[in-house]
């Protein structure tokens, strides 16, 4: 983009076109969005030339980091060769057709088909008329009922944001949509504090059995779940959560979905997030980490109990995007793939970079202020409370997590918060030298958060 304008400008003409998502346009127009301009490795510049460590890789997804000439080479021979050709009324195009197939190579091993979408929202819709479909042809048509829980993210569309459990997004434009339930989070610090992280998970996962029992065993469809938690605050659920959740799901014959929109392509050290939590879902949602960000692109996992009936039964699926099998976003994924193989990255976070980040988050708990921290594999939280005793909480009229991400901003780090949850999803080519960095500069922006605490 050679454009070249001022910091004030860009805010003013885009305070005055540009309508961006999750924002409040007033206060966007009063204070001015910053504008980031370039980036490489793990560091952003904005347009006043600021460098900012991106410890949330972009909205969760840069996994292989800003800059892979492999990635810009990729797109730019298949922009030349074939920018565009549809996967419609049986045609395809050799990047499609490819990534499909190198899918099925570091998916788990029940899934060998793949369905393109253009984003994780319109895979999880894809989900949702896929998992009615399939009962259809079970001739159990009655199975409509989706279950899934209170603060997961699932995405925008209309059905992302119903199988979400957000209740800012239900208050706005009648959600959810018929035939979507939801049961409690496996949130330990607000709902289990009494038991043991072990003992939490059981009684968490039984939540879903005594809603299963509710709606009726016959009319449920499908669970799904994120393995961890993300747009929530970084949830990671005890180890014994998503095993007992299996159980159930298999005792009452109901299909499992893991949404690896986050937690997918090495994120949690393993190549998916179920593997790292133990579960082995019938269908799986990604997008984000397939391409590292670099051009759009998500879809669906379908595990050989689905992709069987569909396949052999189901004749045309009245189901499918435009963007459904992009042959430049595919040829990027292609690329982004190699480059995790060849890189080790899942191997580097399973074994090197991840347990490092953990162990420097567990450190922080001497902090004044960090009642708890989570991490898996290149996510991690940290709780901000006023008592460390007892896990007792900031008045949320005060806000203090978004006075962090203030800081954090101002000093050149990009940490998140939800609530009074601080989080961060940094590049999974991060090196030990640059988790130092980072906790560096966590630990200033803690500090500056504390003197505006007391
Ligand atoms: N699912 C999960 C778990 C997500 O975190 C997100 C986005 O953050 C989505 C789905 C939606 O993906 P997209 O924004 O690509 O539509």
């Amino acid at each position: 983009m050679t454009t070249s304008r001022s910091t004030a400008e860009w805010q003013a003409l885009d305070a005055a076109h540009f309508l961006h998502p999750f924002t409040d346009f007033q206060s966007l127009a009063a204070r001015g969005s910053r504008v980031i301009t370039k980036a490489d490795g793990i560091w952003l510049t904005d347009s006043d030339g600021q460098r900012i460590l991106d410890a949330m890789s972009g909205l969760w997804c840069v996994n292989v980091g800003y800059g892979q000439q492999a990635l810009v080479d990729a797109a730019t021979q298949q922009l030349r060769e074939l920018p565009f050709y549809n996967a419609f009324f049986q045609t395809a195009t050799p990047p499609a057709i490819e990534l499909a197939a190198l899918l099925a190579e570091v998916t788990p091993p029940q899934f060998r088909h793949v369905f393109f979408a253009g984003s994780g929202s319109e895979g999880n819709d894809t989900v949702v008329r896929m998992v009615r479909r399939y009962w259809d042809l079970m001739g159990q048509p009655q199975r409509q009922v989706i279950i899934s829980r209170v603060n997961a993210y699932h995405g925008s569309t209309m059905a992302g944001a119903s199988l979400g459990g957000m209740s800012g997004m239900h208050a706005q434009g009648g959600l959810p949509i018929p035939g979507i339930v939801h049961i409690q989070q496996p949130y330990w610090h607000e709902h289990g504090r009494h038991l043991s992280k072990d003992e939490f998970g059981f009684v968490a996962a039984r939540w879903l059995e005594d809603k299963i029992l509710e709606v009726g065993p016959d009319k449920v469809a499908a669970f799904i779940g994120e393995p961890v938690q993300g747009a929530g605050g970084v949830i990671v659920p005890p180890a014994t959560y998503w095993p007992e959740i299996q159980r159930i799901c298999d005792r009452h014959g109901i299909l499992l979905v893991s949404d690896e929109v986050i937690t997918g392509f090495g994120r949690t050290g393993h190549w998916f997030g179920c593997e790292t939590q133990g579960f082995r879902p019938d269908l799986m949602t990604f997008a984000k980490g397939v391409t590292s960000g670099y051009l759009p692109l998500g879809g669906v996992m379908v595990g050989e109990r689905v992709a069987r009936v569909l396949i052999e039964h189901g004749g045309e699926f009245n189901h499918g995007y435009t963007y459904s099998g992009h042959p430049v976003a595919c040829a990027v994924a292609l690329a982004n793939i190699r480059l995790i193989q060849s890189l080790g990255l899942v191997e580097h976070v399973r074994d090197d970079v991840g347990p490092y980040l953990a162990e420097r988050f567990e450190a922080l708990r001497g902090h004044p202020l960090v009642g708890d921290v989570d991490t898996c594999g290149m996510m991690a939280a940290l709780l901000l409370v006023k008592d460390k005793t007892d896990g007792t909480p900031f008045t949320p009229d005060l806000g203090l997590g978004m006075v962090c991400r203030g800081h954090c901003f101002r000093e050149g780090l990009i940490m998140r918060a939800v609530g009074d949850r601080m989080i961060v999803a940094p590049p999974l080519v991060m090196t030990r030298a640059d988790v130092d960095h980072m906790m560096d500069l966590i630990h200033r922006c803690l500090d500056l958060t504390l003197a505006d605490a007391r």
